[in-house]
């Protein structure tokens, strides 16, 4: 993961030039920022032939992260969100006394046309939560809820910093899908029935309802998530399917707004997940100026486009066109 984000870019220079200590007061604590900046200061400054030890970066993550303390095996993505949220509110701009101050009243928000409820619910988000985290990994979600006794909508906005997208069944022992399978399974109308039924504003109990996923506003860098990992009642099953992906323009524009037209995004590094629910190794593809790599451990050996797409694939990473 993080090769991945080492790779990222923007986020790259942003910590190589410090660009955090502009940004936010310098009575502000960025132990972890400070740590990460310098992990990726080593691998980008140290020549090829030695490995950087990340021991103070893993040292501050785990005193920030307790959870993670300890040689069990941990999942790579939970990691991904613990570090981007850690260092987000390091490097946040605003300042943590900042309320909100454009609340509408709830019957005047509901008049709203949707794009103007999403607008103003990312206007929100922005006044709390603003740093170069959020510049490059945030997304809006909007989830439609549809009542099927009275036809009845509504609409909630959520900020993502991934997707995580479900792998479709069938494929667990090892067949192939495409990425626009998952994508499609993702974004697919859901049937909400007896338990998980919701409560509807208008008829005023909890009523069986239809919900659908559509992707409001498209980050710059979209990590999207194979969820391989799939919990039953009594275990925990790994699919081993290939998912296939498209590495240049991948267009995500049939899973945006109707005005989305196309978005395009290609892919500049991977997270290989290798081995059982128990017991696993991490490594990761990573696109640099003279092609790709992969770095397992301290070692790196480049490798070709079409060695990419593999059943081991577990985390993607997109750049916007
Ligand atoms: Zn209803």
């Amino acid at each position: 993961m993080v090769q991945c984000l080492s790779h990222t870019r923007t986020l790259r220079d942003y910590c190589l030039q410090k660009k955090y200590r502009q940004e936010v007061s310098s009575r502000r604590k960025t132990e972890l920022m400070n740590a990460f900046s310098e992990v990726l200061s080593d691998l980008w400054t140290t020549d090829m032939s030695t490995a950087v030890h990340p021991g103070n970066f893993n040292t501050i993550f785990k005193e920030s992260v307790p959870h993670f303390i300890g040689y069990s095996q941990q999942d790579a993505q939970e990691f991904l969100h613990f570090l981007l949220d850690r260092l987000h509110s390091e490097i946040n701009r605003t300042s943590p006394q900042n309320q909100p101050i454009s609340d509408l009243p709830e019957s005047k928000y509901n008049k709203l046309r949707e794009d103007k409820k999403a607008m103003l619910m990312w206007k929100h988000y922005l006044e709390r939560e603003d740093s170069k985290i959020v510049d490059l990994f945030a997304g809006q979600l909007k989830s439609s809820l549809r009542c099927s006794s009275c036809g009845h909508e509504s609409t909630t906005f959520d900020v993502f910093y991934d997707l995580s997208l479900p792998i479709p069944k069938g494929s667990v022992s090892g067949g192939r899908v495409s990425l626009k399978d998952c994508l499609a399974l993702f974004s697919q109308v859901e049937e909400l029935k007896s338990d998980n039924a919701p409560m509807c504003d208008r008829c005023g109990k909890h009523t069986d309802s239809t919900k659908k996923l559509t992707i409001q506003r498209f980050p710059k860098i979209l990590v999207l998530h194979l969820n391989r990992f799939c919990a039953s009642r009594f275990s925990i099953s790994k699919s081993t399917a290939t998912v296939s992906f498209p590495i240049h323009h991948l267009d995500l524009g049939d899973y945006g707004t109707e005005c989305a037209g196309k978005v395009l995004y290609n892919l500049y590094a991977i997270c290989n997940h290798c081995g059982t629910v128990h017991i696993g190794h991490y490594t990761a593809y990573c696109q640099q100026e003279r092609g790709w790599f992969c770095y397992n451990d301290s070692r790196v050996s480049p490798v070709s486009e079409s060695q990419l797409q593999s059943n081991k694939a577990y985390v993607l990473f997109y750049e916007m066109e």
